[in-house]
């Protein structure tokens, strides 16, 4: 039986120090269902996404995967954290695509992609390699597979960074601003490769400044201010009737 959401995330608070960043977040997000988050810088939009894929730890609630409850085990009621390598393969499974590409500079694009398959999904280099030249092409860079990734624009790395969270044939890739660190004229290249790959079956979580985009490529369209889900629905609703002074405050700013 598939697992009634790609990822379920329910009441979780998340504090550094004195500063609780999430305050209760309750988010789910069905098979093939794409996600934008929306709102203030410092809202805690990244640590939200970091603790979908368990970069953070949480102070409280869970977070299920298909269904798998991700960071921890429950046992006799009390959660308990998993062993790293345990870690390790949940998150091999959850695509995850940053602001700053995060590539491996010394080693080429194909064998940036194909890493993660090989040592933690240990699968078959034969298979993973022929994979992730069709994973190139299909971003637009299969003529790129020898290359080091600093010969490369911002454009083609993000474009790597998504082929290497593809070939993890994740059931989520959760992407955490993936054009702002991007001249503005390499925006739409990456933009186009996000926007052919949503409602193809893995959900996407898209944590965005584009407006517009997060209008046009949504299902569901998140509101996060102050460590919370203020609003959350359908494109039109949130971010053409906000029914929040917050939303619409929010908005005014940004357009
Ligand atoms: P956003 O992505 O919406 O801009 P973040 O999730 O990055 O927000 O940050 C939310 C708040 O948590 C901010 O006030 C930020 O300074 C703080 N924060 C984030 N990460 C850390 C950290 N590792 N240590 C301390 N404070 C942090
Ligand atoms: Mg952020």
């Amino acid at each position: 039986m598939t697992a009634p959401f790609a990822v379920e995330v329910r009441g979780v608070r998340k504090s550094y120090g004195a500063q609780e960043v999430l305050r209760g977040v309750d988010l789910t997000v069905r098979s093939g269902e794409v996600v934008t988050v929306i709102g203030p810088s410092g809202s805690g939009k990244s640590t939200l996404l970091r603790v979908v894929n368990h970069l953070e730890s949480l102070d409280a609630g869970t977070v299920h995967i298909d269904g798998e409850l991700i960071g921890y085990r429950l046992r006799r009621n009390t959660l308990h954290a998993l062993p790293d390598r345990e870690v390790r393969r949940q998150r091999s499974r959850i695509g995850f695509v940053f602001q700053q590409f995060n590539l491996f500079p010394h080693l080429t694009v194909l064998d940036n992609v194909t890493l993660a398959p090989l040592a933690a999904q240990r699968r078959d280099r034969k298979e993973v390699e022929a994979e992730a030249r069709v994973l190139l092409d299909r971003v637009g860079i299969g003529e790129l597979a020898d290359a080091y990734p600093r010969r490369l624009s911002g454009g083609q790395q993000q474009r790597v960074a998504i082929a290497r969270a593809l070939a993890l044939r994740p059931r989520v890739i959760l992407f955490d601003e993936p054009t702002s660190a991007l001249d503005p004229e390499l925006v739409g290249e990456v933009l186009d490769v996000i926007r052919d790959l949503a409602h193809g079956g893995t959900a996407l979580v898209i944590v965005t400044h584009e407006i517009g985009f997060a209008r046009e490529i949504a299902d569901t369209v998140v509101f996060l201010d102050a460590g919370a889900i203020v609003e959350q629905g359908a494109p039109e609703a949130v971010l053409d009737h906000p029914r929040h002074p917050r939303t619409r405050a929010f908005l005014s700013r940004v357009r």
